[in-house]
């Protein structure tokens, strides 16, 4: 097992941008995650890490192995490909047992390795099967029993998921959280699905154009976003554009594009975010923070006409026209009568739960 380092690693194609300056650290046993759209530079820096591209500038290090410029067999790491990459001519047992034969470890030894690791991915009684007699489910965990059976300091997964049908995407997510703490391996995870990223990982690094736009755990990745991006790429949000008129205290009061007047604490803010009076700020709101008023709230209560609302049995959730801006909102229902399309609706924003973007 062993920890990763980047240290200020740019990939550039001929002229073209793949990532620049990717600076991180990823601790021994950390499940990490490259999240972002396509092109945003995942692969790539997966691909540098794996030994498949090199960088054009900076450093790689395995724990304090320095491996920028080394091949990708002399690396140990394991890598787990989006179409599986196996071999359809060969059974499961062959597929599994080939990075064994390649770096010669004998037939008992292997035998024994093989049969282990089909335990552990629970693909018992599988061996003699060729890959095409195999679902896709199967087909992936022998991927990732591949990967694994040659003990690797590193475990790479590049949208492992990408190929399973919803229902099994989620069994097998947690599959491979499972196997990831039982084996406490390294791993890195590429992925552009935002939930896939925020069940399993440890910490998560969001990416855009190449560049790195944020680095933290998932709590910190949804609540406190970095930016626009950010915050709209995790998970859905309100991002409502507002004038800083003052402070009172730790609360910070804020005029909205459409007039309403708003008031949130100081600490809830990017470092990115610019808090003077006449400054324009961006406040980021999830959806299921924002409460039906109750009357009683005082501030922060804004009033709208609902757009839409849908029932979905645990939770209501309505769109709101606010002046001219737009407000989505997700509670649980608590019984009360649904509002429908044209009603009058007053809002209730907690001042927690207002956060300052930049
Ligand atoms: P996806 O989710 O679609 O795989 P990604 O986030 O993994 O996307 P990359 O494949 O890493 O993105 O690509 C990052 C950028 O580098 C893109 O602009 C891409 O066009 C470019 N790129 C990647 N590989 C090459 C290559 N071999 N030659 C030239 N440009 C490349």
């Amino acid at each position: 097992m062993s920890s990763v380092t980047l240290d200020h690693v740019h990939k550039r194609f001929g002229q073209a941008k793949g990532v620049e300056d990717v600076h991180i650290h990823i601790e021994t046993g950390e499940f990490f995650t490259f999240l972002g759209p396509s092109g945003c530079g995942k692969t790539t820096t997966l691909r540098m890490i794996a030994g498949f591209y090199y960088p054009t500038e900076g450093h790689i290090r395995f724990g304090s192995q320095e491996v920028t410029s080394l091949p990708p067999h002399k690396r140990n790491t394991g890598m787990v490909f989006q179409n599986y990459a196996l071999f359809p001519h060969m059974t499961v047992f062959e597929n599994i047992a080939f990075g064994l034969q390649v770096r010669k470890v004998n037939k008992t030894d292997a035998k024994e390795r093989v049969e282990r690791i089909m335990k552990l991915v629970r693909l018992e009684g599988y061996g003699e099967r060729r890959i095409d007699q195999l679902s896709g489910g199967q087909q992936q965990r022998v991927a990732l029993a591949r990967a694994l059976v040659i003990e690797p300091q590193i475990l790479l997964l590049d949208e492992p998921l990408s190929n399973l049908d919803a229902k099994l995407r989620e069994e097998t997510r947690f599959e491979i959280k499972r196997l990831q703490l039982e084996l406490g391996i390294t791993t890195i995870y590429v992925t552009h699905d935002q939930a896939e990223a925020m069940s399993m990982s440890d910490r998560i690094m969001v990416m855009q154009s190449g560049e790195v736009q944020q680095i933290g755990t998932p709590h910190e990745i949804y609540h406190r976003p970095v930016n626009r991006f950010v915050a709209s790429f995790i998970g859905e949000t309100n991002l409502w554009e507002g004038t800083v008129t003052g402070f009172d205290g730790d609360e910070v009061l804020v005029r909205t594009a459409s007039g309403q007047m708003l008031s949130g604490f100081k600490k809830n803010a990017s470092p990115r975010a610019q808090l003077s009076v006449g400054e324009k700020v961006t406040m980021s709101i999830r959806p299921e923070s924002v409460l039906e008023s109750t009357g009683n709230e005082g501030q922060n209560v804004v009033t709208g006409s609902v757009v839409m609302s849908e029932f979905t049995g645990a939770c209501v959730n309505y769109v709101t026209q606010v002046g001219t801006e737009s407000l989505r909102s997700m509670s649980i229902n608590l019984g009360r009568p649904i509002k429908q399309r044209g009603d009058a609706i007053g809002l209730h924003i907690p001042k927690e739960s207002i956060y300052f973007a930049g």
